[in-house]
């Protein structure tokens, strides 16, 4: 099922492209009520790169479907490869879209800016000078042109004018577009693949075609797909990244909002970078082109924005959480889906062109901050501090902030006896407070390294895939590492993303000298991708491989006693060990359950005979320290 587009095809369409209608995008052909599928998608891809030297069309991967996974490189002077841009010192943006292929204004307005780059804008984009869409009114039909709510200030228009200047966009910023990242996903097309979301007619549906949410798959790397990103990411190294989505929940005001993770997740400098020069000149952008912004967040009480705003520290699974862990900053932005398709396609293309200006005057001060952290992270002073693996938000300690909101009021439901929250078309501006601080609640001191014994391959290729530098050892080697012991793990019953993720684990530290097989891979942590290696291989992270059940054989009980084998031999073993005995005593006195399960009792003196498993519940992975 390779989606190939007929080459005849594509030179009739590189020459209809000059004419003025097929500029149009299949979103503006439609009046902003549609997105185009795959093969729309692919082919006009293919008229840009035909019609201009500037843009570039390949593929990163084969989706599992046997679609290719499209890339576009754009670059003012036509070059394809990242050695020849970083030659240029040009930086690179990766835009991803559709990642959620039902949340498609990233892949319209992705389309657009391609086009605009190497062109004049046909009619530049209106800044929007009203607020919020109405709802869907009673009938089921979707209103697209009344618009209620704030004004852009009359000042100077940076958008604008980053609009009219378009072309000196790529002067010191290349571009690296993926129109539709979950190839398979977006095909399953239909009109009913988004229940609260307000057009287009038709999108694609959320997650891979074997089911796979790939927005939670960055550090487990499970989909092919994922596998794909990392060695496309790989290669590239952008040195700035933006994925896109349409939100759910609540009803309120903004177009537009934003993650970004400056929460003590990333690179101090980078982090600074991100609050105190990009977010600040983003956000008066974006107010001025008429799209003010604002964090994502959840709310303490689901659909109710007055009990107060939550915005917490993104887990490595999703997208912006593990570019940070890469040392890059990551813009997830998130469309209201109750807004028209074309004001969330409009307010995406101006989020985009204001990124791309701001990384094109911003450019040499951040590749010079990336180079830093990824140098701050190869060195000692970066493992002598506790690296955060967990982080806790505060549900007592807030800010007032000024949240633009609508009235809404709670309903009660005679079918659910429950509240359900009614949202008005009135906006309105409330104090609320924001929980927003956030301290570790889990650390770790890093070791010099990690070594993975040969025989736990998936553990070894992931860490490959995430491009991480390693050292086979030539032969067998017997090597002093300080082991995790594991205690009382809990499983969670139902999957997730075709998982059963470990839920609580207790972990212990001793040191052993081990063999470790031929072939068995040590990890330094002093390389770039050190906070990657930290979430994938500390056992106590909410992304680790431990977390995500590669681990869980070494759980398992594989050798139990006869009880008339292991009767005498227990009596045997009190009779000799008055410690044993005491020991005994106090677990039976003090744990009810054992003490009434002949199976346990029995286990227990099993597991301290010479016959018991030494290696069970031992991490296999060590850590090696000087
Ligand atoms: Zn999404």
């Amino acid at each position: 099922m390779m989606k190939k587009i007929p080459v005849f095809l594509l030179t009739l369409s590189c020459f209809s492209l000059f004419g003025q209608t097929n500029w149009q995008t299949y979103f503006e052909q439609s009046g902003g009520k549609k997105t185009p599928r795959y093969p729309e998608t692919v082919t006009y891809c293919l008229q840009l790169a035909g019609a201009s030297p500037k843009i570039h069309y390949t593929t990163f991967g084969v989706s599992p479907q046997g679609r290719d996974l499209p890339l576009l490189i754009i670059d003012r002077d036509g070059l394809t490869t990242p050695e020849a841009i970083k030659a240029t010192g040009r930086i690179i943006l990766l835009v991803e879209a559709c990642i959620h292929p039902g949340e498609s204004e990233g892949k319209d307005a992705g389309l657009m800016l391609a086009r605009d780059l190497i062109a004049p804008p046909l009619d530049p984009l209106p800044r929007k000078e009203e607020g919020r869409g109405k709802k869907e009114e009673e009938k089921g039909e979707r209103e697209e042109d009344q618009r209620i709510g704030y004004s852009a200030p009359a000042s100077e228009n940076k958008i604008e004018n980053r609009q009219s200047k378009i072309e000196n966009l790529l002067d010191h910023v290349s571009l690296l577009f993926i129109p539709i990242f979950n190839v398979d996903g977006h095909e399953r097309f239909g009109p009913y693949n988004r229940i609260n979301q307000n057009g287009p007619e038709e999108m694609g549906w959320r997650v891979t075609a074997t089911n796979l949410n790939l927005n939670r798959d960055f550090l487990k790397a499970d989909a092919p797909e994922m596998k794909a990103w990392l060695t496309m990411y790989n290669r590239w190294d952008p040195d700035f990244f933006i994925d896109i989505h349409t939100t759910d929940g609540a009803d309120y005001q903004y177009v537009l909002t934003y993650m970004m993770e400056t929460r003590g997740n990333m690179d101090a400098g980078l982090t600074t970078w991100c609050d105190s020069v990009f977010l600040p000149v983003w956000t008066d952008e974006m107010e001025l082109a008429g799209y003010p912004v604002f964090p994502y967040i959840e709310f303490r009480r689901w659909h109710d924005p007055k009990s107060g705003l939550i915005r917490d520290v993104a887990p490595p699974m999703l997208s912006q959480g593990y570019v940070a862990l890469r040392n890059r900053p990551g813009l997830l932005v998130e469309t209201h889906m109750l807004k028209p398709y074309k004001q969330r396609v409009e307010a995406t293309y101006h989020c985009l062109i204001s990124t791309l200006g701001i990384l094109n005057d911003q450019w040499h001060q951040l590749k010079t901050l990336c180079a830093d952290a990824d140098a701050f992270v190869q060195s000692e002073s970066f493992r002598s501090q506790p690296f955060p693996l967990l982080f806790d938000l505060s549900r007592t300690d807030s800010v007032m902030v000024g949240f633009r909101g609508v009235e809404y009021e709670a309903v009660y439901s005679e079918l659910t006896g429950g509240l359900w929250y009614q949202y008005s078309d009135s906006p309105v501006t409330f104090p609320v407070p924001l929980f927003e601080k956030v301290e570790p609640v889990k650390t770790v001191t890093l070791p010099e390294a990690y070594i993975i014994p040969v025989e736990w391959k998936e553990v070894i290729d992931r860490a490959a895939w995430h491009g991480i530098s390693m050292i086979r050892l030539p032969r067998d080697s017997a090597i002093r590492v300080t082991s995790y012991r594991f205690s009382n793990p809990r499983w969670q019953t139902n999957p997730y993303e075709g998982r059963h993720p470990l839920t609580r684990v207790v972990s212990d530290t001793f040191s052993e000298v081990r063999i470790f097989p031929a072939g068995s891979v040590i990890i330094p942590v002093g390389q770039p991708s050190a906070r990657v290696i930290a979430h994938l291989l500390e056992p106590n992270g909410n992304g680790s491989l431990l977390f995500w059940g590669f681990f869980d054989p070494v759980f398992e009980q594989k050798e139990y006693s006869e009880f008339y084998v292991m009767e005498p031999m227990a009596k045997k073993m009190l009779d000799e060990d008055p410690l044993l005995r005491e020991e005994f005593e106090t677990k039976m006195a003090s744990d009810s359950t054992f003490a009434t399960s002949q199976w346990q009792i029995m286990n227990w003196f099993l597991e301290r005979s010479p016959y018991g498993d030494k290696r069970r519940m031992v991490y296999p992975v060590g850590r090696i320290n000087n």
